[in-house]
C-alpha cells in the first residue's frame, strides 16, 4: 500500500521502520528540511495543507495519517473525500483542542481535571481561588508542557498566555503519571497494551516503565479509552494519558491521536510495536486475534545531548540496552534519540533502571 504520513518526525522515522518486511510504501510531508523520517521514505517539503501537495496524495497514496498532531484539519478532511485518514479529521479536531478534548471526557462520563475556558485575563481572574494551585494551559498547540503557565497561591500571575485562548486546570495532586497504548482496527476490534508508568522532568516525558505498578487500574484505563475510541470511530493507535490520584483512580488528563513517546519501548519490548500495530490498522492488516504480549522494559529519552559512545559501550557491556537515534542536532530539550533496556522481570528492570540512569 502506498501510505502518506503527515509529519516526518521520529514517530513516521519508527513508522517506516517498522515495516521490516517493506510490504508499503510511504511519502512524508513535512514543512522542515531533513526531518528524521526523510531519511527512509520520499519527502515532500510543503507546508501540511500545500493544495498541490495534498491532490498529489490523494492521487497517489491510498491511506494517510499523521505523526503530529497539529496539521490543518481542513486539510484532511478535504483529503478524506478522496482517501481514508487514520485517525479522521474529526478525532484530529478534537485532540487539537484541550477544550474539545475535556468536554468529550466530561460528555463521556470520564474523570478529569476541574477546568474552565479562559478567553480573557477577567476569565481568569473570575475563575481563581487564591488558595489553590492551577495550571493556564492554551488551548491548542501545546506539547512537552510548552504553552503552560503554572499558578502558585497568593503569587503575581504574569503571564501573557492569555492573549490566545486557554483552558484553566486545577492542579493535580498525583502519586503518578501512566497512559493506556490503544488500537482500533478498521472492523472496530481494540487491543491495549499494559499501561505505562511515565516520568516528567521539566514537563517533558524523560522515562517510561511498563509494567506500571498500577496494574489494578488497568481495567478502568480500558474501559475509559474503550469509549474514547467508540465515540469517535477511531481508527489506529490513540494515546489516553492519565493521573493516577492520591485515592488510586484514574483523571485523564489528555489524549494523543497517534503513537506516542511513552510507547516507543514497544519496539523491542512487546510481541508487536506500536508503530506497526498503528500501521496494521489504518491499512486493515491488523490481526483479529492479536493478543499483545510483553516484556518489563524501560525507556529513557535522550534530551538535549547525544550520549557518547563511552557511556554507550559502557551501557551496552552490561545490559540489554537498544539505541534509537533521530539524526537530529543538539537543541536544549530537543527529543535526539532514546535508549530501551528489557528485563526478565520488574525487580530486575527497577534495579537496572537505576544502574542505568546513573551511567546515563
Ligand atoms: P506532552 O506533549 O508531553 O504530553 P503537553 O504539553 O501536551 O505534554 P500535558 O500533558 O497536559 O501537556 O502536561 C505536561 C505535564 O505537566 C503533565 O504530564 C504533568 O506532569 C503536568 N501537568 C499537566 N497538567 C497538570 C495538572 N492539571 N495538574 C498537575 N500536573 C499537570
Ligand atoms: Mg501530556
Amino acid at each position: 500500500m502506498k501510505i502518506a504520513i503527515f509529519g516526518a518526525g521520529q514517530l513516521a522515522m519508527m513508522m517506516i521502520q517498522a515495516d521490516k518486511d517493506k510490504k508499503h510504501d510511504f511519502i512524508v510531508i513535512d514543512p522542515n528540511p531533513n526531518p528524521p523520517a526523510s531519511h527512509y521514505a520520499e519527502h515532500i517539503q510543503t507546508e501540511y495543507d500545500d493544495a498541490t501537495t495534498l491532490n498529489k496524495i490523494a492521487n497517489d497514496c491510498e491511506v494517510a495519517t499523521i505523526d503530529f498532531e497539529n496539521v490543518c484539519v481542513d486539510a484532511m478532511r478535504k483529503l478524506e473525500k478522496t482517501i481514508p485518514v487514520h485517525p479522521s479529521s474529526h478525532a484530529l479536531e478534537i485532540c487539537q483542542d484541550r477544550l474539545k478534548e475535556k468536554s468529550l471526557f466530561k460528555k463521556l462520563d470520564i474523570k478529569t481535571t476541574e477546568y474552565y475556558p479562559i478567553n480573557n485575563s477577567n476569565d481568569l481572574e473570575k475563575h481563581i481561588d487564591n488558595n489553590k494551585s492551577y495550571i493556564l494551559k492554551s488551548r491548542r498547540f501545546g506539547y512537552d508542557g510548552k504553552n503552560q503557565y503554572r499558578i502558585i497561591p497568593n503569587k503575581k500571575i504574569e503571564t501573557d498566555l492569555t492573549k490566545k485562548e486557554c483552558i484553566l486546570e486545577e492542579f493535580v495532586d498525583f502519586d503518578a503519571e501512566v497512559s493506556l497504548i490503544c488500537v482500533r482496527s478498521l472492523t472496530g476490534n481494540i487491543f491495549y497494551y499494559p499501561l505505562v508508568e511515565n516520568s516528567h522532568t521539566n514537563g517533558i516525558l524523560s522515562m517510561s516503565i511498563c509494567p506500571s505498578s498500577y496494574s489494578n487500574l488497568q481495567a478502568d484505563a480500558e474501559e475509559i479509552s474503550r469509549r474514547l475510541l467508540e465515540s469517535m470511530n477511531y481508527v489506529g493507535v490513540l494515546v489516553v494519558e492519565f493521573f493516577v490520584s492520591k485515592g488510586n483512580t484514574l483523571i485523564a488528563n489528555e489524549m494523543a491521536p497517534r503513537v506516542h513517546n511513552s510507547g516507543h519501548w514497544t519496539i523491542e519490548g512487546a510481541n508487536i510495536s506500536q508503530f506497526l500495530a498503528h500501521i496494521n490498522s489504518i491499512s486493515g492488516e491488523l490481526n483479529n486475534d492479536l493478543s499483545i504480549d510483553y516484556m518489563p522494559s524501560v525507556m529513557f529519552n535522550i534530551l538535549s545531548e547525544h550520549i557518547s559512545n563511552k557511556k554507550m559501550n559502557m551501557l551496552k557491556n552490561d545490559y540489554d540496552v537498544f539505541l534509537h537515534d533521530y539524526h537530529k542536532a543538539e537543541r536544549k530539550d530537543r527529543k535526539l534519540g532514546h535508549i530501551t533496556h528489557i528485563s526478565k522481570n520488574r525487580d530486575e528492570l527497577i534495579q537496572n533502571m537505576d544502574a542505568i540512569l546513573d551511567i546515563l
